[in-house]
């Protein structure tokens, strides 16, 4: 009994030195993760599970606080001492992985915009204007432009290549590297209604075949294009001839507000698999929002999970889709660095999470790994969570393949934890929701959602850290 109780005080030691280390460490390099304070503490009063998972998974076990001068102070609980041996030579790695922020330090989070119009199709103001308050009124740090390509109401409309020209023009002119990063895109229109029926009322039909309606995809581009591939062009009127084109010119698609517009069911998640690496991100938001006093049910986030679990690839954005000439940030970035490469490379990867109004800070990983990554385990998954929050928190979710794996009610504002999926049979995918307890104008909770990260079991046996 009592050579156990000397090796626990043992492995406490050693995990003490470990954190304090990789702490002071981390102060030395200026690492952003964890360079807050961490206040969060094992109150498992405030905890609400809606898992079957005991306490014994989470992972809130110290303190950063200003009166301990940074020296980690880890909380001991009854879970702690009754853990299994296992589980507690992996609580200080996870501690320690958390706190370092091994590949973290690289990485800042961007806001910016996916998606709004101006002038130039059905919106107010010009791209001037649209990038100048992007950066600044709503101090962003990205702003993608996207009017429509063509109809927006009006069926013969289609956007002149000179607009296009300048759209792309104007995006040259705000880029500053470090400062701004302004994008040239455009709303790849497809409606039904104009592209191949009559659902609603006589009005042209351009083309043969079933009505189908993709719905509208949000086109951007790094380089420069000669002419977008409009919707309207018989060449690029499905996602799949649209995304092979925009492939070769090394652009990128978005899925937008994936719920039936204008009453028109969509068929926006019909192209195949390996377009994902073009299709990359999808517009993600409330299931119920409410918008200048009514109530609209969109089934937003739910329209997303149905699209997940039947195996669909998709990392989470989120856009304005401002005709104001008002960007806000809905969509967060980790990338390396302030350029227009280093925004694409991170909306590639799908390291991004989307936002609906307050800018809530995430740090989502698995096995050290970050959001958007498809990666394998050999073991079970160890998820870690650190948020940042501008309010305090009401919840924070974890999902996995569409159920909530594990729930947490905090007050807090800033919230770190670990948590060991204990029955993952993969593959599955994992993705976070937080919810704050303050409100946008119209009353909506701010939510941030991140990217799901796809986890399957490694064959090998070995993790494969790719
Ligand atoms: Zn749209
Ligand atoms: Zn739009």
């Amino acid at each position: 009994m009592y050579i156990y109780l000397a090796f626990l005080a043992f492995l406490f030691l050693i995990a003490v030195i470990l954190v304090n280390v990789s702490w002071r460490l981390r102060r030395r390099v200026g690492s952003d993760v964890c360079k807050e304070t961490i206040s969060t503490e094992p109150n498992l009063g405030d905890h609400t599970y809606t898992s079957p998972f005991s306490v014994n998974n989470i992972l809130t076990l110290h303190s950063l606080t200003p009166l301990d001068g940074g020296f980690p102070i880890i909380l001991m609980n009854i879970d702690f001492i009754h853990s299994s041996l296992s589980s507690i030579l992996l609580r200080p790695l996870l501690l320690l992985l958390l706190c370092t922020g091994t590949v973290f330090g690289q990485y800042h989070i961007y806001w910016g915009d996916v998606h709004g119009h101006s002038s130039l199709s059905d919106g107010k103001g010009s791209p001037d204007d649209y990038f100048t308050h992007a950066r600044d009124v709503a101090r962003l740090d990205f702003a993608i432009l996207t009017d429509h390509d063509f109809g927006n109401g009006r069926p013969q409309w289609r956007m002149p290549k000179e607009n296009w020209t300048l759209v792309q023009d104007k995006a040259d002119e705000f880029n500053a590297t470090g400062r701004f990063v302004a994008i040239g895109g455009y709303e790849w229109t497809s409606q039904a209604k104009y592209w191949s029926g009559f659902t609603n009322g006589p009005t042209e039909r351009l083309f043969p075949g079933p009505p189908k309606f993709y719905n509208h995809k949000n086109v951007y581009f790094t380089n420069r294009i000669g002419y977008l591939f409009s919707a309207k062009d018989v060449a690029y009127n499905n996602p799949d001839t649209l995304a092979e084109a925009v492939r070769r010119q090394g652009g990128l698609i978005q899925n937008n507000h994936p719920f039936a517009l204008f009453n028109e069911a969509g068929d926006q998640w019909e192209y195949v698999p390996a377009n994902s690496s073009v299709i990359v991100n999808t517009e993600m938001g409330l299931d119920v929002s409410r918008h200048k006093g009514r109530t609209y049910e969109l089934n937003w986030e739910k329209s997303l999970r149905e699209f997940l679990n039947r195996g669909g690839r998709t990392g989470f954005v989120a856009g304005s889709d401002s005709h104001e000439g008002r960007p806000a940030a809905r969509t967060a970035v980790l990338a390396t660095e302030l350029t227009c490469e280093a925004v694409f490379d991170a909306l590639r990867h799908r390291r991004n999470y989307a936002i609906n109004h307050a800018r809530i800070s995430l740090d989502f990983r698995i096995n050290g790994h970050f959001m958007g990554e498809e990666i394998e385990s050999a073991g079970k998954p160890q998820i870690m969570v650190d948020v940042k929050g501008t309010a305090p928190v009401e919840e924070i979710v974890i999902v996995r393949d569409g159920n909530v794996l594990h729930a947490l009610r905090s007050q807090k504002q800033n919230v770190s934890f670990a948590y060991v999926d204990e029955t993952f049979a993969g593959p599955s995918y994992y993705y976070l929701r937080v919810i704050q307890t303050d409100t946008d104008p119209h009353g909506n909770r701010s939510h941030a959602w991140s990217s799901p990260i796809w986890v399957s079991r490694s064959q090998s046996g070995i993790q494969n850290l790719h």
